[in-house]
């Protein structure tokens, strides 16, 4: 494969859009220290020697503990607001548009170690001026609230009654299902799901990831998914391969992500050449860009240099994207005339 030394420059400069970014899975180092130093919290019980130049994991696991550690530090609306402001600036200064940022209302809510959680209305707040800092920024944002399925049991109905509350943050686009696959299959979240649909909100849920075709088969046949978070393990199945491709649903697929939770064994056996070839519907994401020190331009660059897509394949990938999104109409012709008048050899 021949490397062209631009593509870094004009991956960068090509106008894009993001649909699977964790807003708890955002926060870089810089931010863990800042709102440790915020609320006086000690980080030697996760990091002994003190907070790494960037954080790193041997499986899900390991990932986990530091991603809850990170969680225990969001006490406030205005942690909310930072943490997204942060998350903007980055890709502001990626020239992402516009970005569909899952977050976890539920791991807000809980009391955690004798703190009680964040109310519904600060919860809704904190996002608010988050997403207004975001707009000046020139980024839109899209909220999708998660279902956390490994903390969320079936029988508890927190996620969905705060949906249906009408205290929702502004610029809610969908309801996913995020956490563990293992152990916590999609299907018994079926009753959520259709509550979601009556109130006008699509299913975007992971599957397929640390789980196989059967759990990606259910977030499409059960909860009525139109989007799938990562989903790369479906080409285990090729009769669902062809559902998803019948029902034109779009796979978020985040190599970096899979290498570092050991979906893959290396990013160069990376699947999305395949998924490409199978004629899927594919955008790339950073899912979780604070904790795995990734961004968006990392990723294209990535799928670019290691996995063989070439530009036309990512101006496709991005005016897909913007067609599988919930941005507003208005925002989306703005966005898809700049992307079909970006030079392919700028
Ligand atoms: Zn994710």
């Amino acid at each position: 494969m021949s490397i062209d030394a631009s593509i870094p420059t004009w991956l960068h400069d090509l106008p894009k859009l993001e649909l699977h970014v964790h807003l708890e899975g955002s926060m870089s180092v810089a931010t863990v220290r800042e709102l440790a130093a915020r609320h006086d919290v000690d980080t030697t019980a996760i990091w002994p020697d003190g907070l790494p130049l960037a954080f790193s994991f041997d499986g899900f696991p390991s990932f986990a503990r530091q991603f809850f550690f990170g969680l225990s530090l969001l006490r406030s609306g205005a942690d909310l607001a930072t943490i997204t402001d942060d998350l903007a600036a980055t890709l502001a200064s990626q020239n992402v548009r516009y970005a569909e940022i899952t977050t976890t209302a539920y791991t807000h809510f809980l009391d955690r170690g004798g703190r009680s959680g964040i109310s519904w209305g600060e919860y809704r707040e904190g996002l608010n001026e988050g997403r207004r800092r975001a707009a000046e920024r020139g980024v839109e944002i899209g909220w999708v609230i998660d279902i956390p399925r490994d903390l969320e049991m079936p029988d508890q109905t927190v996620t969905i009654e705060y949906l249906e509350s009408g205290q929702t943050p502004d610029g809610l686009v969908a309801i996913g299902l995020g956490g563990y696959e293992v152990g916590f299959p999609a299907a018994p979240y079926a009753e959520h799901f259709a509550r979601a649909r009556a109130i006008g909100l699509p299913a975007v849920p992971h599957a397929g990831e640390t789980e196989g075709a059967d759990s990606v088969r259910q977030a499409v046949e059960v909860l009525g998914a139109v989007r799938i978070g990562h989903g790369v393990r479906c080409l285990e199945d090729p009769s669902l391969v062809d559902l998803l491709i019948d029902r034109g649903i779009m796979l978020e697929v985040c190599p970096t992500s899979n290498d570092l939770l050991q979906v893959v064994e290396r990013i160069e056996d990376h699947p999305l050449p395949e998924l490409l070839a199978a004629g899927l519907r594919v955008c790339l994401n950073t899912d979780d860009p604070g904790w795995f020190a990734t961004d968006l331009v990392t990723e294209l660059a990535i799928a670019s240099e290691l996995l063989g897509v070439d530009r036309a394949q990512h101006l496709a990938m991005q005016l897909d994207a913007v067609d599988a999104s919930f941005i507003a109409p208005e925002i989306a012709l703005a966005l898809k005339t700049e992307i079909v008048d970006y030079p392919i050899d700028a």
